[in-house]
């Protein structure tokens, strides 16, 4: 068996549930309340202009943790987690860690979970302040999550960087995208039980996917500077400005409308973000594997294989939330190539 057959049988292992992604509402958020309803205008949805900001410029202040000030049920986990990170991480992209975790403050809040946090499932938060919340029992993976969100934050003139995400005072974008791959990354470097493996499940894999079109290590640089302007650029090279865009505002409605407990959000529209998601990431993929300029043999494999992750059905813990998205991918791929020959000519 060649190896890329063999990856993508040890795929196929690995998700189990290949062809249904479960989306589950439980939220393991980075800020709460007021961003929450400055939603999209559905009305306005489809017209909507992403404008990204810059990244912030980051200076680092001291590289120096005190972990004794932490709470001794904390402490080990948090040290873990320094010692994951910067296996993983070049330090110099880690200024925000540094900057964050000298003020971090643990609050165990599950016995006054609040009426909204119920509503919403949410199980803990990181605000900007430096402060993780609990509002479930203590679990190592929901800190590891928040303690990645407090790795990538920061603010600037009243705007909050988290990561993808970018809070400005009418305007929240991003944050589909920076959950997806925030969870994306929490799995990939601790690979905790399988507790953390229900949460973000359908964006965790949209990220994944986005990363293999980015690459690695470009792409959890650009995570780890808040810079959702080079995320968007580099996507930009593969599928051209406005559709890298179109990425950004369809994961950040997929995260809404699955958390949405007013239910204004319909389905006709999330039924359009999950193709044009599909479409925009085997577009941006197939012109990377263009790019890379392999053989044909190879390029086919590859291709079938990232095809093979690409989401064709969803169900959520809500039986009404099943949906069935309407994509032929092999049609799709053949406009493709035909668009391609066109150009050639
Ligand atoms: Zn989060």
């Amino acid at each position: 068996m060649n190896e890329i057959l063999r990856n993508i049988v040890q795929i196929l292992i690995d998700n189990q549930a290949f062809f249904e992604y479960f989306i589950t509402s439980a939220l393991i958020i980075h800020f709460d309340g007021k961003s929450f309803n400055a939603m999209v205008d559905r009305n306005n949805y489809k017209n909507l202009q992403i404008n990204v900001l810059p990244a912030p410029s980051l200076v680092k202040k001291d590289n120096q943790i005190d972990f004794s000030r932490f709470e001794s049920k904390y402490r080990k986990d948090i040290e873990e987690f320094y010692n994951v990170l910067i296996k993983n991480v070049d330090e110099d992209i880690l200024i925000s860690f540094y900057n964050n975790i000298r003020e971090l403050v643990i609050e165990d809040n599950y016995t006054k979970f609040s009426k909204f946090r119920k509503k919403a499932k949410c199980l803990g938060t990181y605000s900007t302040d430096n402060t993780i919340e609990f509002f479930t029992e203590y679990e190592k993976s929901i800190l590891f999550h928040e303690l990645l969100h407090l790795s990538s934050s920061c603010v600037r003139d009243g705007k909050l960087y988290v990561g993808f995400n970018q809070m400005l005072e009418n305007s929240d974008i991003g944050r589909g995208i920076n959950e997806g791959y925030t969870e994306y990354l929490n799995q990939l470097y601790f690979k905790e039980p399988s507790n953390s493996k229900k949460y973000y499940t359908y964006l965790k894999n949209t990220a994944a996917l986005l990363e293999r079109v980015i690459g690695h290590e470009k792409m959890q640089s650009f995570f780890f500077k808040s810079d959702l302007l080079s995320l968007v650029e580099e996507l930009s090279k593969y599928c051209g400005s406005e559709k890298a865009r179109d990425f950004i505002k369809y994961t950040d409605y997929v995260y809404r409308y699955f958390h949405d407990k007013d239910h204004i959000l319909q389905n006709d529209l999330i039924q359009h973000a999950f193709v044009n998601i599909n479409h925009i990431l085997i577009e941006a993929y197939y012109n990377k594997l263009k790019e890379d300029n392999i053989n044909e043999h190879d390029f086919n494999m590859k291709l079938q294989e990232y095809l093979l992750l690409i989401p064709e059905r969803f169900y959520s813990e809500h039986k009404t939330y099943y949906i069935e998205c309407a994509i032929d991918m092999k049609e799709y791929v053949e406009s493709l190539k035909s668009r391609e020959k066109g150009h050639s000519l």
